[in-house]
């Protein structure tokens, strides 16, 4: 970080991001100083960053860790009423992210992602089609790997793919994908931004340093999205899916395109759902912009069929195909699972009571022939179901036995879909401890 101006900086917040940045920073001679709250002074990953010189202040948050400090590296998760930010704020020492020190790492090899929904998806998508054009690229970011660390990692002419979240885009300064993909924005995350105005400003900070050297990949079928990219330096490029574009990519009944070019015919699709649409036309175009090739995007949209847990074709059992949405964790999610099939459809649903109710749910239960359903809402779920006219109901202890329960209910060419529209937390540590515990009983089945 020879880029990186500050020598004296603050991490506040150990976890992952925080330990590797710190890393980060000690490797490129930076004077670092942590604190945190919870983590313990024998804790391994605090012993080696203590031996490489940091200064490691655990257990409380006294303001004096913020004295000669010119920056400092805050978690994501942490909120901005912490005292020491509080105090920061005051003493106007600025505040960021570790995906500031990833921009200084990696410069113009940036490829960032957000929106409410889609980004990892569109993150994995847009990674492949790098791959499969023979690039060099690396992925990183709230995916899962931490993107300083990785930026640091970066190899010459190697492309760093980010999924960045609002928290994340908070904590910049300077920081500017050379390309930057801007999906839609959704209400989410209020709690922690106060205000809906708020959580857009924070997407919006994805090209809000961009020039006119850098690109900025946006949906024009959303007003919000549309508003914001007025006030964007970067060349613009939309994408669309219900208009013919001469700068973008979009798509019609049959085919999808880039500009004036055909890329591939939407029967050759393997990844399912309207949404899915949305998120290829956004990385084909990131990818293009990045150098991809039409036959790696091609070879990627014939095979890649789901990222795991996230509308995610499990097996098929006795021609009964089972699908794992077990990230569905809210009503919008499951009514985008719902609107990707047309066959009968067993729908395992339930989890987490957070107070409210299922009736938008309502107008997607076309095609639903039966529910099997588990956990807190299990009740309210079958009273929808009752309204729906659904002929089977069952209630289930867990995703393990509603997936038996579904099976017993099913016939050829059913679709057995999980996609709870409920958080996991009431059975599960995850949704992804879920959508495991799905597969797994899937496959007890064979
Ligand atoms: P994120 O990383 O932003 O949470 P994912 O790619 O993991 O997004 O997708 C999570 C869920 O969000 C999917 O299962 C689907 O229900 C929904 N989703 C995905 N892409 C879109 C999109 N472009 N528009 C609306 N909803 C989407």
């Amino acid at each position: 970080t020879s880029k990186f101006p500050y020598s004296n900086v603050l991490v506040l917040g150990l976890a992952r991001s925080g330990t590797a940045a710190s890393l980060v920073l000690l490797q490129n001679d930076k004077k670092v100083r942590i604190n945190d709250m919870s983590a313990n002074e024998y804790d391994e990953n605090v012993q080696t960053l203590k031996s490489m010189g940091a200064e490691v202040i655990v257990g409380s948050h006294p303001l004096s860790v913020l004295d000669d400090i010119e920056i400092v590296v805050k978690n994501p998760g942490i909120s901005y009423d912490n005292s020491i930010l509080v105090e920061a704020k005051n003493r106007s020492i600025p505040i960021i992210t570790e995906v500031e020190i990833a921009g200084q790492l990696a410069g113009d090899s940036i490829i960032g992602i957000t929106g409410s929904n889609g980004k990892t998806t569109t993150t994995t998508l847009t990674t492949e089609m790098l791959l499969a054009s023979n690039s060099k690229v690396k992925v990183a970011g709230n995916i899962g790997t931490v993107a300083s660390q990785v930026a640091q990692e970066l190899e010459d002419k190697e492309k760093l793919v980010l999924e960045l979240s609002s928290f994340q885009l908070l904590g910049i300064e300077s920081f500017k994908p050379k390309v930057a993909v801007l999906l839609n924005i959704y209400e989410a995350h209020i709690d922690y931004h106060k205000t809906f105005a708020n959580y857009k400003e924070a997407k919006f900070n994805i090209f809000s340093n961009q020039t006119f050297d850098d690109y900025l990949v946006y949906n024009s079928d959303d007003h919000e999205v549309v508003e914001a990219v007025k006030r964007a330096a970067s060349r613009l490029v939309p994408f669309s899916v219900t208009n013919r574009l001469l700068d973008g990519a979009w798509a019609d009944e049959k085919s999808i395109y880039f500009k004036d070019e055909k890329i591939i015919d939407r029967s050759e699709i393997v990844l399912v759902g309207d949404h899915n649409l949305e998120n290829i036309l956004a990385a084909l175009s990131a990818a293009k912009l990045s150098g991809a090739t039409n036959a790696g995007i091609r070879s990627v949209l014939t095979s890649f069929s789901s990222v795991k847990h996230r509308l995610q074709f499990v097996e098929t059992i006795n021609n009964r195909l089972f699908y794992n949405d077990s990230k569905a964790t809210n009503i919008l999610a499951t009514q985008k699972a719902l609107s990707s099939f047309t066959q009968p459809t067993i729908l395992l649903a339930g989890g987490l009571d957070r107070g409210n109710e299922f009736e938008d749910l309502l107008p997607y239960l076309k095609n639903v022939k039966a529910m099997v359903l588990f956990g807190q809402t299990a009740e309210k779920l079958k009273k929808l179901a009752e309204e729906a006219d659904i002929q089977e109901v069952k209630i289930a202890a867990n995703v393990e036995d509603a997936v038996v329960k579904a099976y017993s209910l099913s016939v050829t060419d059913d679709v057995i879909l999980l996609s709870p529209a409920c958080a996991s937390w009431d059975q599960y540590k995850t949704f992804e401890e879920r959508g495991d515990m799905f597969i797994q009983a899937v496959h007890t089945l064979m």
